[in-house]
């Protein structure tokens, strides 16, 4: 392992700085731009992240596109013999890289290590890639003339990342990238890079040759040079909806196959008829896991009838177990949040729910742990309207919120008019009801008694409405295909004897 790797290990007192991977090989930027990296447990910046320039993005790329004809070369079953190493690497590693994860994100430890697992499972489904790029074939669709299709990588793809999961969503991406082909440049978020610089080393480790995976770390000005690079093919981008929407924009304006999944509001409808005490697990459990910054948390909770009050009482009871502390901690269930604004602005949600209206049953603030750590207890907001600041964004931290709905139909109505689509999930004991709802809801990805109903990875992830501009779901088998174009091939190997010109358009008959 290099230098960049043993970093890490050291003391946390020291200020580490963190650079770019470009070629096989740790770069140090040269913008003069940089970004700080904390300890959110602790409330102190540990790193400074080198943001790139124009120019590095271009140097990424480059070394993306000189790799490109010669990886896309390389035989399918060499890529899986590479990606079967990649993923005994990951394996072997991920206490190391959930390590990561909790020490620049926050998250428990625990969960840090489902993280890992969850992106390691896209990488298995990408060891497929020989049977996941099989084409047609038609024999014989004229006389001596067979058709075939195939598909074949793109190029120089980029990927673009959020904070909240640093390891997960970019396997969701490079996985099936490098599997089909592809070239890649990664901007992970700037707020906890560190992780994807220790995956860099582990894929060099497994053999992916220099310049295959890449490595920019940054702001707007690298974002924006990857959307105008006239070298990258596509580009995948998981994050805030204003900012999917943009890389949408731009993207496409460019000519880029764009995905861009954005935000959420995830709503749980509970019906009358549901095991309530089932659903309080679940919600306690969606709402606040990794401090409720999860694309797929639950946010809201829609408590039909008289499964209200019953509800809200169950959560109640449950919330003062939760153990809010460092993600080091095996004790801790519930990290700090990623930034002391972010904690800041969660924490308002609080008072303007109140303010506009809204039952305070628990304020975090109350039994937030003592320290410098950018931690926030556990709240409950009940009575919450659709018109209420908590109800209308998407918040991204431990405030859970209850609407009341009086029948089954009002609350499909409210998911529906949500302007997000990601994720929602239906608690009831009654089949029909449940397939009904699963006919009913404008949401991508819908759990019938499951919380967080994040696909499989054989199956695809993405959400409706704002929660993704573009046609494709990421990973999955239309991860596949964004990752590739097709081509079909119509061949003829007469026998010379039979050739002759003919100017009529060609037909199968
Ligand atoms: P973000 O949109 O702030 O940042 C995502 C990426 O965009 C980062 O790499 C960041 O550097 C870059 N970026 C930020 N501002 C930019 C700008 N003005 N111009 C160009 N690039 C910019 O998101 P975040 O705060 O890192 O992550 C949380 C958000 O991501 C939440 O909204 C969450 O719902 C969403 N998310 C969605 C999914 C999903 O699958 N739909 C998954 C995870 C997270």
């Amino acid at each position: 392992m290099t230098e960049t790797l043993e970093q890490k290990e050291g003391p946390a007192t020291e200020l580490r700085r963190i650079g770019h991977w470009i070629g096989g090989q740790p770069v140090t930027g040269e913008s003069g731009r940089s970004g700080p990296v904390y300890n959110p447990a602790l409330g102190v910046q540990t790193g400074e992240v080198d943001f790139a320039s124009v120019e590095d993005v271009d140097r990424a790329v480059a070394a993306a596109r000189d790799a490109f004809s010669a990886w896309r070369a390389v035989s399918l079953s060499q890529r899986q013999e590479l990606l079967f190493g990649i993923q005994r690497l990951v394996r072997d590693r991920r206490e190391q890289i959930a390590k990561i994860l909790t020490d620049e994100h926050g998250k428990v430890f625990s969960d840090a290590l489902g993280e890992v697992q969850r992106g390691l499972e896209v990488v298995e489904f990408a060891c497929g890639i020989p049977t996941l790029l099989k084409g047609g074939f038609s024999e014989q669709v004229s006389t001596g003339i067979d058709v075939y299709s195939i598909r074949q990588p793109l190029g120089v793809v980029a990927g673009i990342t959020p904070f909240n999961f640093p390891a997960m969503v970019p396997m969701w991406m490079w996985a099936p990238a490098i599997a089909c082909g592809n070239t890649f440049v990664l901007k992970p978020s700037e707020k906890d890079p560190s992780a994807s610089l220790f995956v860099a080393e582990l894929l060099k480790q497994a053999g992916v040759p220099d310049g295959v995976f890449n490595v920019v770390h940054g702001d707007k000005v690298a974002v924006d040079a990857i959307l105008a690079h006239a070298d990258i093919a596509a580009v995948s981008f998981v994050g805030s909806t204003p900012i999917a929407r943009y890389i949408y924009e731009q993207g496409t304006a460019a000519g880029k196959r764009v995905q861009a999944l954005g935000g959420a509001k995830n709503h749980m409808v509970v019906l009358p008829d549901a095991d309530i005490d089932m659903a309080a697990d679940a919600a306690v459990s969606a709402a606040y896991g990794s401090a409720g910054e999860r694309c797929m948390a639950i946010s809201a909770v829609v408590a039909v009838g008289d499964a209200g009050d019953r509800l809200v009482e169950a959560i109640k009871e449950r919330l003062p177990k939760v153990k809010v502390g460092p993600g080091t901690d095996p004790e801790s269930e519930m990290g700090p949040l990623i930034t002391r604004e972010h904690r800041d602005k969660v924490a308002s949600y609080i008072d303007h729910g109140s303010e506009q209206g809204a039952r305070v049953v628990a304020d975090g603030r109350e039994t937030t742990p003592d320290g410098d750590g950018f931690f926030l207890g556990v709240s409950l907001l009940d009575n919450v309207t659709p018109e209420m600041d908590a109800y209308k964004d998407e918040i991204f931290g431990p405030v859970l919120v209850v609407t009341r709905a009086d029948t089954y139909d009002e609350a499909v109505e409210l998911v529906n008019e949500n302007p997000y689509g990601n994720g929602v999930a239906l608690f009831t004991r009654d089949g029909g009801v449940a397939r009904q709802f699963q006919f009913d809801i404008e949401v991508g990805m819908v759990g019938i008694n499951v919380p967080i109903p994040v696909p499989v990875a054989y199956y695809s992830f993405g959400g409706w409405k704002s929660s993704l501009f573009g046609d494709s779901h990421i990973y999955g088998p239309e991860g596949v295909n964004f990752y590739t174009r097709g081509k079909v091939v119509t061949s003829r190997w007469p026998d010379p004897a039979t050739s002759k010109v003919d100017l009529g358009f060609p037909q199968t008959r």
